[in-house]
């Protein structure tokens, strides 16, 4: 079940209270100090548990923007005074690049402020610390690894050659034999619910790549006592091992490209059941196969991009191997985009903390792209006056408005609100490198044509979970790493990527303290994908952090509980990070016509410039990749340069 551990490896309520109660205490005591929050002692966001990712504090107000709320009770608007050369919105991987790309193109003494509405920086590149005694573990809150579908361009890898990354090198920073040597192999857990019983059984199909090092095929053996052990019907694993071996052409008389014409209109899950005619307990399990990568499960993927992502049930087609028109970016396997990859204990967060440290040597001490990995951010020195980059986390951005004509105007006028105060900042450019759902809002001046194209970039929602656990004994006993679980609320567990590196140490031993990462895609099968994503957004957002709790503590006590594990005595910490705004939207053939008949996509619209602003961000892509918000962060400046 293609259980790999990179992105594509996986493919193997309560109403929201409002104001005063969702204001974070530091908020508060920062203002009676008449300090920014990021000033105040202590403060230090990797180290928060609990609710994280979209966090209490950073999207009320610009919820209240959208629903038009948000003037009728601002205070009026106080000018800062400060000028800059640039203004980015967002924090993100993209404004952090397109920082980095202005002060290359226009010096290093140029004025950049970088306004935020969470209260840390890295957009969904987030880094979560955990300490258990004398252990100390990281674990990732949202982007995993430098990995791609496509190769990274001559920007984004220049960038990160810049920033020290040396990505052929990880091969010696993974510990691959911390779980091969125990035998621990990815397991599936059917669960009652769904399949009549709760079982552990081996996943049968972890042949073919896998960049993270960590798991050797499963063999002969695992596909004999998947079939002996799945709690499915007779019937339907005469359909799991027919599919596994069948070569049947199901489109005779079809050439290649007319039977890539059908699969790019046909649901992986009703290609499956209409075509190949298989049980529905077979569709059940691969349902939530591209959570991982669509966030949505099968019933939304186009049978030909299951067929690119290695899905089965397409051996006897023939299929011509180039890729189908229509075929998502994810499912157009590139052998040279396979091979680089890199993954930091933190995930991406390490690449946002090299930006930070470039842009503000002060705030990020340490000098190699290793050492970044335990170096205690200074959050203090992010928004100093006598740095040239400042940094200003907890501020949502409600406005950006050029000062006179577009056309003519030398400045735009950019109002943000932190805390209770409403307060206005100028700058020569601007670059808009938040999520395009937001921009139309906020820039309210761009053309409506523009703004609709905006408006269509609903983001896909994640749940990233890190537990932080005293010991994985009952993982070892059990003889599991990762665990594909198709009916249960977070699709994936996995103890975390045995990663080494810069003084930063993995945990090695079953009686060590270790991060276990469960993933969810919220979605809502039956519905248009579209649908789905916002379905689960609203899910994310409603769902109290005590029910999160509850239901991880269920779901390992479930999965991993006859291996001795308690969830009472074993959890120690866990950080929920959840986006409700998560991946950029990428184009699906079988919801998104002009994404198969051609001309100019929503994003291509979206991200045109407009007087001194520009847009960046994944979204402008349509791409959800850290190469692709890189690449947009530079289009972005280079569009601005020339103004
Ligand atoms: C859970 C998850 C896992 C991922 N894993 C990977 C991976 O392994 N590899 C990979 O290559 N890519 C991964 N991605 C995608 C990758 O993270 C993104 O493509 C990239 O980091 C996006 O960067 P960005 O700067 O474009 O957007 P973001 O990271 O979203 O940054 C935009 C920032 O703008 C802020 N913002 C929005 N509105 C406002 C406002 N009004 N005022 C101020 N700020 C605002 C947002 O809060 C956000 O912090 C993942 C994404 C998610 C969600």
């Amino acid at each position: 079940m293609g259980a790999r551990i990179t992105r594509r490896d996986f493919l193997n309520g309560v109403a929201l209270t409002a104001g005063a109660a969702l204001i974070p205490p530091e908020m508060w005591a920062a203002a009676a100090a008449d300090l920014e929050p990021q000033d105040a002692t202590g403060y230090y966001p990797p180290a928060k548990t609990g609710l994280r990712g979209s966090h209490a504090g950073s999207f009320e107000n610009m919820h209240k923007v959208r629903d038009g709320a948000f003037w009728e009770d601002a205070p009026k608007p106080v000018d800062t005074g400060e000028s800059y050369d640039l203004v980015v919105v967002g924090g993100g991987i993209s404004g952090l690049s397109a920082a980095h790309f202005f002060r290359k193109a226009a010096g290093p003494k140029a004025r950049v402020l970088i306004l935020e509405n969470h209260d840390d920086f890295g957009g969904h590149a987030k880094r979560n610390e955990f300490r258990s005694g004398d252990a100390f573990r990281l674990g990732f809150g949202g982007t995993f690894s430098i990995e791609s579908p496509a190769p990274y361009s001559p920007v984004a890898k220049g960038l990160i050659e810049e920033l020290g990354i040396d990505v052929p090198s990880y091969h010696r920073h993974v510990n691959k034999s911390v779980y091969r040597s125990r035998g621990l192999k990815p397991h599936i857990f059917f669960d009652k619910e769904t399949f009549g019983a709760d079982k552990l059984v081996p996943n049968p199909k972890t042949s073919g790549f896998d960049e993270s090092g960590i798991n050797e095929p499963a063999g002969e053996s695992a596909f004999e006592s998947f079939l002996k052990n799945a709690p499915l019907s007779a019937q339907a694993k005469r359909d799991f091992e027919r599919l596994s071996t069948e070569k049947k052409d199901y489109f005779p008389g079809l050439s290649s490209d007319e039977k890539k014409a059908r699969l790019v209109r046909i649901s992986y899950s009703k290609y499956l059941t209409e075509i190949v005619g298989v049980n529905d307990e077979i569709v059940k399990l691969y349902q939530a196969l591209p959570h991982p990568l669509f966030g949505a499960g099968i019933d939304v993927v186009s049978a030909l991009d299951a067929w690119g992502l290695g899905m089965v049930g397409f051996d006897g087609l023939n299929l011509d191997p180039s890729p189908g028109k229509g075929m998502n970016r994810d499912a157009i396997r590139n052998d040279e985009a396979d091979k680089y990859f890199f993954h930091f204990p933190d995930g991406n967060a390490s690449i946002a903390r090299l930006l930070v440290r470039s842009l503000i040597p002060a705030a990020i001490p340490g000098t190699s792209s290793a050492d970044v990995t335990l170096a205690k951010a200074d959050y203090s020195r992010l928004d100093s006056s006598s740095s040239p980059v400042r940094i200003r986390l907890n501020s949502t951005v409600v406005k950006v408005a050029h000062k006179g004509d577009p056309a003519t105007a030398k400045e735009v006028e950019v109002t943000y609100i932190m805390g209770k105060s409403v307060k206005t900042v100028r700058a020569a450019k601007c670059v808009l490198a938040c999520w395009h759902v937001v921009i139309p809002y906020i820039a309210q001046e761009l053309p409506a044509p523009q703004k609709e194209a905006l408006a269509f970039a609903q983001k896909v929602p994640l749940l990233y979970s890190n537990v932080l656990i005293r010991n994985w004994k009952a993982f070892e006993k059990l003889s599991v790493n990762t665990v594909y679980c198709p009916g249960m609320y977070h699709s994936s567990v996995n103890l975390d990527l045995p990663v080494s590196i810069g003084g930063y140490e993995c945990a090695k031993n079953p009686e060590d303290p270790i991060v276990v990462h469960m993933s969810k895609s919220a979605c809502k099968p039956g519905h248009p994908i579209r649908e789905q994503h916002k379905l689960g957004r609203i899910q994310l957002y409603s769902m109290t952090f005590e029910t999160y709790e509850r239901t991880i503590r269920e779901q390992l006590a479930r999965m991993v509980g006859p291996g001795g594990f308690e969830p009472a005595r074993d959890i120690v910490e866990i950080t929920v990070n959840r986006w409700p705004h998560g991946y950029a939207y990428q184009y699906n053939s079988l919801f998104d016509d002009f994404w198969l008949n051609g001309g100019e996509t929503p994003c291509q619209i979206a991200r045109k410039p407009f007087g001194r602003i520009a847009i960046a961000n994944a979204d402008a892509d349509a791409y959800a990749y850290t190469d692709c918000a890189i690449d947009q962060g530079y289009r972005a400046v280079q569009e601005l340069m020339s103004k």
